[in-house]
């Protein structure tokens, strides 16, 4: 065999086996099967009408359910505010530049076109009629053909996966002060807040003002412990070592950041050996962490914080006030409005015993909600006997994480029931439960170090701690290569692929931007009306700070 021959023939080997094992990696053997016996049935019967399914949201679970579904035999239409899927993983990396917000976000138009239609609307679902089967949606103010620019979309089957917002346990102030580390937006606002910050206490110490005032507008403080605070203390100490240290030495002795955890540790859904170690890896960084330390008050320059110290005895209940020049609020999540709003219509065991819808839309073991009252289609022959609203991701209860994760396999397995069962009411019954595949779960800890809680037989062959019965655990530089690696793998396009490599090459080589397209003291810097409520507020108390 020539040279040549040899490689054409190593190439291929090594695309059909990678290809191989994306495929079942992704869980996706039967799709294949699926496509192919339905290339070869679709001449030989007639379409039957389509059946119409509304979409809500664009985001892990909307999107993976999309992706499944058989366009020959279904009209799908997408309503979200949102444009775009957005790769939240990688959002903390955004609120310091090591990633782009533009490479982490891709227009929801991609996949639609993709999927061969391009039937979206920038909208946002106001209110579901079950009985007559359609969705009211807004478009913005002023538009619709009623007089409160309401439209209505009929369908057949609905997928709610609308997922939720963070919560504040309507604590007083963070509505109003912090930033919340939810949405693209955030992480934007978060990025010109610490530049602004930095710039702005620069000018303060060279015009001899007091220490006190600097010290306190470079007190970052980030609330909750749990990843995503992690991560955006982790990404902040990166920022401090790497960038500020080379653009602002002289700003570094009054720089601090601060981790506040209402529980005793932070990573608490983890092993509590990485919480330990996640904990010593933040604080050896220069970050403080405060366990035990519940935010009770926030206003615009200080929170209060209710201490308990577990001794003998009785805790100890102490408070504190800590003065900050930026807070993000990253203390979990809880459901949106229109997910409380859809799980009153339906009334029954969607409430709970105090009245109060619950966290979550409760479905079934397929995403079927619960208490929805069936009615037939006028389309669909057979639609209406069974189930037809779905709740998939993070606005649904289903005994799953909120993790983009869970999200994605609920959407894959929504997507594809539909698709094998034709929408058959029948067979809908048969249709295997969902069982979701927990994978583990990954943090970065900054200083290219991670951790890594790995389940399944897969990984056991990594040279990691591990007693028999527990889950693999990995940390420190293993764990963020494999964290980088895997978290770039499940990146979706291409593109965004290209973009987040460079941008990553190009924080490690170049440093961060550190430039703010924002002018200071300009009427410019009011943040843009697209921008969601907590930028908003965000921007605005930047400006009224000044
Ligand atoms: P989302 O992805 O939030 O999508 C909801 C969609 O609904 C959006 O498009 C939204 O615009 C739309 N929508 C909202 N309101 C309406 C309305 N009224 N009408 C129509 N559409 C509406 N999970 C992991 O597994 N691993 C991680 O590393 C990880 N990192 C994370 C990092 C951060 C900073 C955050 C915030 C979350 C992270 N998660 C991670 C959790 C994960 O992102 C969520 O669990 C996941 O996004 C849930 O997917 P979803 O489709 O249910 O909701
Ligand atoms: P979370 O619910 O996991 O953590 C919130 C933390 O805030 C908790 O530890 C809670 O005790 C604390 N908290 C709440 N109120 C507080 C108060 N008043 N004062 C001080 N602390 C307070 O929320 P999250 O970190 O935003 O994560 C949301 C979801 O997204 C989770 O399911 C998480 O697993 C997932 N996620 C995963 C990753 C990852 O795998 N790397 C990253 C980010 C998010």
């Amino acid at each position: 065999m020539t040279i040549f021959k040899k490689l054409v023939v190593t190439t291929v080997a090594v695309t059909l086996t990678t290809k191989a094992i994306l495929i079942t990696s992704n869980d996706e053997w039967s799709d294949l099967s699926y496509h192919l016996t339905t290339a070869l049935s679709i001449f030989q019967h007639p379409q039957q009408q389509k059946t119409r399914v509304v979409i809500l949201g664009t985001g892990w679970a909307a999107l993976s359910c999309l992706q499944k579904l058989d366009s020959r035999k279904v009209d799908v239409k997408i309503i979200s505010p949102r444009s775009y899927f957005f790769y939240t993983p990688l959002l903390a990396g955004t609120a310091t530049g090591t990633v782009c917000s533009t490479s982490i976000i891709e227009p929801i138009r991609w996949h639609l076109l993709r999927y061969g239609t391009n039937n979206f609307i920038q909208g946002e679902c106001l209110g579901i009629n079950f009985q007559k089967k359609f969705v009211q949606y807004s478009c913005g103010e002023g538009e619709g053909d009623e007089e409160n620019g309401i439209h209505e979309l009929p369908y057949d089957h609905l997928v709610i996966a609308v997922g939720a917002k963070p919560a504040t346990f309507g604590i007083p102030g963070v509505e109003e002060h912090a930033i919340f580390m939810k949405e693209v937006e955030n992480g934007i606002m978060v990025q010109h807040k610490i530049l602004e910050i930095l710039e702005r206490a620069n000018g303060l110490l060279m015009t001899g003002e007091n220490e006190e005032k600097i010290k306190n507008l470079l007190h970052w403080v980030i609330i909750g412990g749990g990843p995503t605070g992690v991560e955006l203390t982790a990404e902040l100490n990166d920022f401090i070592r790497n960038d500020v240290h080379k653009y602002f030495p002289h700003l570094l002795p009054f720089i601090r950041v601060t981790l506040v955890e209402a529980t005793g540790k932070i990573l608490g859904m983890f092993d509590p050996k990485i919480s330990s170690y996640a904990q010593s890896t933040l604080t050896k960084q220069g970050a403080s962490v405060l366990c035990n330390s519940a935010v009770v008050k926030m206003t615009e320059d200080s929170i209060e914080i209710k201490k308990q110290s577990l001794g003998q005895g009785a805790p100890e209940v102490q408070f504190e006030k800590l003065n900050y020049g930026m807070v993000v609020w990253a203390g979990g999540i809880t459901a949106r409005p229109i997910t409380q709003k859809i799980a009153r219509l339906i009334g029954g065991e969607q409430i709970s015993m105090d009245g109060r819808p619950i966290r979550g839309l409760l479905v079934g073991d397929k995403f079927q909600v619960k208490g929805v009252p069936s009615s037939p289609s006028p389309t669909a022959p057979g639609v209406g006997a069974g189930p037809c609203v779905w709740a998939i991701g993070d606005c649904a209860l289903s005994g799953c994480p909120p993790t983009a994760q869970a999200a994605f396999q609920q959407g894959n397995y929504l997507g594809r029931m539909l698709r094998d069962t034709n929408f058959d009411p029948h067979m809908i019954a048969e249709y295997p439960s969902f069982t979701m595949t927990n994978y583990g779960a990954m943090a970065y800890l900054g200083a290219s170090q991670g951790v890594a809680e790995l389940k399944g037989m897969l990984w056991d062959r990594y040279p990691v701690t591990k007693e028999p019965n527990e889950n693999t655990i990995v940390e420190g530089t293993g764990a963020f290569a494999l964290w980088r690696s895997l978290y770039f793998s499940r990146l979706l396009s291409n593109r965004n692929k290209a973009q987040v490599i460079f941008d990553w090459f190009k924080a490690s080589v170049f440093g961060r931007d550190i430039s703010s397209p924002f002018v200071r003291s300009s009427p410019q810097l009011s943040p843009p009306s697209s921008l969601d409520g907590s930028a908003k507020k965000a921007a605005d108390h930047t400006l009224k700070k000044d």
